[in-house]
């Protein structure tokens, strides 16, 4: 048989592919492959949280966590724009009131709809489009994932869950999204999306939250949400809050900058060079600079890529707080409150950095050296909250799926940390450097190779790309394409 004949046989067979993680990531990637599956393929979407399809972001139930992308570039699919607010449309009444407005393309949900949203897409799939029975929901953990010796018909690969049961599977792919920083130690918080984060604190009391972005804006929110008066002190390196959306009142999106000149990765300040010119240029035209910023989506992980590796820690070391601050920004509605807060004495946001924190019998007694200054700024504290990071060590993470794929040589994390090292295709790369035919990664922990794919506008598109990837829509024959569409 020729290598096309034997792929062709390949794919023609039924394929059992294993989703780890069902946040928005897995989820959207299950939804682009039951629409390339044929009668016999199964589709595993494993979860270990009670809830699919919300994941991290979406899970809130806080009407006051707003997204910070607008609606019109949160459609689940990037050839229908406006499928998310067409949705947002047709909800009853007492849900739109959440909105305080009639949902348009500038609209800023709260995070909670927009789980719901995706929620229902896969209900959708299952129910109406009759694909329940190419859809297996799993709620575990997965804990590890084996290679079986090649044995006749038999599945190359097996995904042990916690109760100890093995999926046989042709392919697997994480979709384990933005990992968690450390656990709660005492009165220091690493998780300030707990729920009992919060809990008992008295309203009167100091908080210290590590970190000054739209996680600490989120915290923040929660904290004024129960009323909290005490005072709340945040500290980060550079001390830099994210940037405002563009205000309210418009009736369309902002339309990206077009770059004359493709701006080139190679060299990082070159780079930053070539967006100051181009925000000047728009400045010179009446733009803002935010528009520049939007320009780069669809240059950014191409940018990336080209870098080398030596340029991209430095852009890590020196630019990413500010590239953080300018690309990720918050929605007037959210911001205001903080920048009241500020006003009002209530919030501080220091630049600096933690020198030592002590427990003391029922408080933390937190040490902040100020950024270029002399002294020190202590501070008894009921609760530290940590809003630093997403994606530590992954060496040292207690999960037990990643520790082991990487223990075993079956996967490496990328050569600055930030997740697991996968080709372009997002086949994860084994400790040899030799790319896996049948385990792949998708969304945030694939942030090493692409950089920008954290939000929906990025994760959408890689999603499609791996389910073409994995189950191509030429094998679903015309008639079958027609009924689907
Ligand atoms: C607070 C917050 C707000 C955000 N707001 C926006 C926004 O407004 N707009 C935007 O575009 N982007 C936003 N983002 C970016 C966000 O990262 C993406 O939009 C997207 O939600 C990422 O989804 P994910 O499924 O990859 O990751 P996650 O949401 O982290 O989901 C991963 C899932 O995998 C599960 N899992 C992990 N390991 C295992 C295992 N071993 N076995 C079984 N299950 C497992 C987890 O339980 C989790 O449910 C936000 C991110 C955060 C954190």
């Amino acid at each position: 048989m020729t290598t096309t004949a034997r792929e062709d046989a390949k794919h023609k067979r039924p394929q059992d592919i294993a989703i780890i993680g069902a946040g928005f990531t897995g989820s959207l990637l299950a939804l682009h492959l039951l629409q390339r599956c044929q009668p016999g393929d199964r589709i595993y979407l494993i979860e270990r949280n009670a809830q699919f399809g919300r994941g991290l972001a979406y899970s809130t139930g806080n009407p006051n966590h707003l997204l910070n992308v607008r609606a019109g570039n949160m459609s689940a699919y990037a050839d229908q724009p406006d499928h998310f607010v067409q949705w947002l449309r047709r909800l009853p009444k007492a849900t739109q009131a959440l909105l305080n407005e009639y949902p348009t393309v500038t609209t800023f949900v709260p995070r909670g709809l927009y789980g719901s949203y995706i929620q229902q897409q896969l209900g959708e799939e299952i129910w109406r489009r009759g694909h329940g029975a190419n859809l297996y929901l799993v709620t575990d953990e997965v804990v590890q994932v084996h290679r079986e010796p090649a044995k006749g018909r038999g599945k190359p690969l097996s995904v042990e869950l916690g109760v100890g049961r093995k999926l046989p599977v042709d392919r697997c792919v994480l979709a384990t999204g933005n990992l968690l920083p450390s656990k709660n130690k005492g009165a220091i918080i690493g998780n300030p999306w707990d729920e009992k984060a919060l809990k008992d604190l008295d309203q009167q009391s100091d908080v210290v939250v590590l970190g000054s972005g739209l996680t600490m804006v989120d915290t923040i929110i929660s904290l004024l949400d129960r009323g909290h008066k005490g005072r709340i002190v945040a500290v980060s390196r550079r001390g830099l809050l994210p940037r405002l959306h563009l205000s309210a009142g418009m009736d369309d999106l902002p339309r990206p900058w077009q770059f004359d000149t493709p701006p080139q990765g190679h060299n990082v300040l070159q780079l930053l060079r070539h967006i100051r010119a181009a925000t000047r240029e728009a400045a010179s035209q009446g733009h803002d600079w935010r528009i520049v910023i939007d320009g780069l989506r669809s240059h950014t992980q191409r940018l990336w890529q080209e870098m080398p590796t030596a340029e991209r820690a430095r852009f890590l070391r020196h630019l990413r707080p500010y590239w953080d601050v300018h690309r990720h920004r918050s929605a007037t509605r959210v911001m205001s409150r903080i920048l009241e807060a500020i006003q009002r004495r209530q919030l501080m946001v220091v630049a600096g950095r933690i020198d030592s924190m002590t427990p003391t019998a029922d408080q933390i007694s937190v040490a902040i050296r100020p950024r270029g200054k002399d002294g020190r700024l202590t501070l008894n504290a009921q609760r530290v909250l940590d809003c630093t990071a997403l994606t530590p060590d992954l060496s040292k993470l207690e999960l037990p799926l990643l520790r082991d794929l990487i223990a075993s040589g079956a996967a490496r994390p990328d050569a600055l940390g930030l997740g697991l090292d996968v080709t372009p295709t997002g086949a994860l790369i084994d400790a040899k450097g030799k790319p896996a035919k049948d385990l792949f990664a998708v969304g945030p922990i694939t942030r090493g190779t692409f950089w920008e794919i954290t939000a929906v506008p990025d994760i959408r598109i890689a999603c499609e790309t791996l389910a073409e990837h994995l189950l191509p829509l030429s094998r679903v024959d015309a008639e079958q394409q027609r009924a689907r569409a």
